[in-house]
């Protein structure tokens, strides 16, 4: 089996480069571990925002370029953030030709609209996938590819990658017990990261791997990094992650996830550990939260602490699925309670210290001062409210990841690199399992679609320039 280019994975970031390379005379196999005929991955998930770093991904390169740098607190590679930012427009374009649809919705109340795959989701807890967007754009794509001679080759996992005179020229598949050696002239690792792997997540994330939330497709087992790694590229940029405020039962309860999450409510809120004490900065917003609370020494230990005017409020402010009613309605305890005293009784928290973290909270709020915080308070999205209107509330928390951040050093073709800084010749990475573009100290996040769409074009179109 010999192809000029072979990616690792068919979610968004193998087919899009596969699609291009095809377009652009290459011929391509997609390999792809699971063998359903629409396969779950996190693409196929996806809800289809197409941002950069939280901005709508058609702004002006500049100000995305700016984004990035500051979002990833100085941690993006520039080359690679610029490469990002210059050529989002250029990927929605080129998407569009592809057959993608489009919608123009405001994810955040204080944006403007942004590219969404249309149709869009269900406002419903859980999954809700089939036929939406994403699923849609997939298909298409797969449809393209093999109109130009390409294929998406389903049921083929990746286990090595095939190196010669220090270059990548194939790769090594296992299809029903068989072995197979797969050359092409270039290797593209799309595998989606390792949210899915608890060992990968405990080595990179938190030791209590199995008390997170793996909230994306079931693919994501980190081998493109693995295979990787162990062929001599650079691999780095791990500790943080892209994912969402979630009910603690998301962990056993399928229609707690992906939505809703508590993003939204946890900004005008406070969350509190096992101490009762805050122990992040609820306004800096979901992912900085989720992670705060992955990193607690025991990740399922920290409550959203909310009233009813709280309560009340989150719907009008979440722009997905509201918690109030979904929440509830899919089985995600709400524990209510007259007083402060019988919440700490009914949370298990110590209740002096739970009403001193309200209290102090309040007063915070009232003076319009949050700079006497023990732990630092931001005011970005949505103003945090009091905490006084009965009945009080506390919901169990636990951290979805929706996307590992770290992986393969690239450079702004997506070529891999090695650990002295030269090309990895043959061998590129797209959409997840990349480093060098986000992460920092608030785990700024660039867009999983972004990196997948984006990157994917930018590799087909080096790989097809060096042939
Ligand atoms: C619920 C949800 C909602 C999301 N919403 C958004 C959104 O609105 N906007 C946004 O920007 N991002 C969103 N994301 C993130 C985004 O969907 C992902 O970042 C992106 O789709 C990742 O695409 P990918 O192709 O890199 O990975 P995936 O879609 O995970 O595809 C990787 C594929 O590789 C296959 N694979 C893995 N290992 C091997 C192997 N060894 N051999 C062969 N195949 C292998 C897997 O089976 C899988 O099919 C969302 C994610 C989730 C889970």
């Amino acid at each position: 089996m010999q192809y000029d280019v072979v990616t690792i994975g068919g979610g968004f970031s193998g087919l899009v480069t596969a699609c291009r390379a095809a377009e652009l005379g290459l011929s391509v196999a997609v390999l792809e571990e699971r063998d359903e005929d629409r396969y779950p991955c996190s693409s196929r998930y996806a809800t289809g925002a197409a941002n950069v770093m939280g901005l709508p991904i058609m702004s002006e390169p500049d100000r995305l370029f700016a984004a990035i740098v500051k979002g990833s607190g100085r941690n993006a590679n520039p080359a690679v953030a610029r490469a990002v930012a210059n050529n989002g427009k250029r990927a929605i374009a080129w998407l569009s030709l592809q057959g993608a649809q489009f919608t123009s919705r405001a994810l955040r109340h204080d944006q403007p609209g942004q590219q969404v795959l249309a149709p869009v989701r269900a406002e419903t807890a859980g999954l809700d996938w089939e036929d939406r967007g994403a699923d849609q754009l997939m298909r298409r794509l797969e449809q393209n590819l093999t109109r130009r001679g390409s294929a998406l080759i389903r049921g083929f996992k990746v286990e090595a990658l095939a190196v010669e005179d220090d270059a990548c020229v194939g790769v090594e598949a296992v299809r029903d017990g068989t072995r197979f050696r797969i050359s092409s002239q270039a290797v593209v690792i799309a595998d989606g990261g390792f949210a899915a792997n608890p060992e990968m997540v405990a080595q990179y994330i938190t030791p209590h791997a199995g008390r997170v939330l793996a909230r994306v497709g079931p693919g994501a087992k980190g081998d493109g990094i693995r295979m990787a790694a162990k062929a001599g590229a650079a691999v780095g940029g791990f500790g943080a992650f892209y994912g969402h405020i979630d009910h603690a039962s998301a962990m056993t309860n399928a229609r707690q996830w992906p939505y809703p999450h508590l993003d939204a409510a946890a900004e005008i809120g406070i969350v509190v550990g096992p101490d009762g004490q805050r122990f992040t900065d609820e306004g800096l917003g979901g992912v900085c939260v989720a992670n705060a609370i992955a990193h607690l020494p025991d990740p399922l230990s920290a409550f959203l602490i909310l009233d009813e005017a709280i309560w009340n409020a989150e719907p009008a402010l979440t722009t997905t699925v509201p918690a109030n009613p979904a929440m509830v309605d899919a089985g995600g305890e709400l524990l209510s309670s007259p007083d402060v005293g019988m919440l700490a009784a009914l949370t298990h928290l110590p209740a002096d210290q739970l009403a001193r973290s309200i209290g102090q909270h309040n007063d915070a709020v009232d003076s319009d001062d949050f700079a006497g915080l023990a732990v630092t308070r931001s005011i970005r999205k949505h103003k945090p409210m009091p905490i006084r209107t009965a009945p009080f509330h506390a919901i169990p928390l636990c951290a979805g990841i929706t996307g590992t951040m770290g992986g393969m050093v690239i450079n702004e073709h997506a070529q891999a690199q090695k650990p002295n800084g030269t090309n990895f010749r043959g061998l590129y990475a797209v959409g997840t399992p990349i480093a060098g573009l986000e992460g920092g100290p608030r785990a700024g996040y660039v867009g999983g679609l972004s990196k997948a769409f984006i990157l994917g074009m930018l590799a087909a179109e080096h790989i097809a320039s060096v042939r």
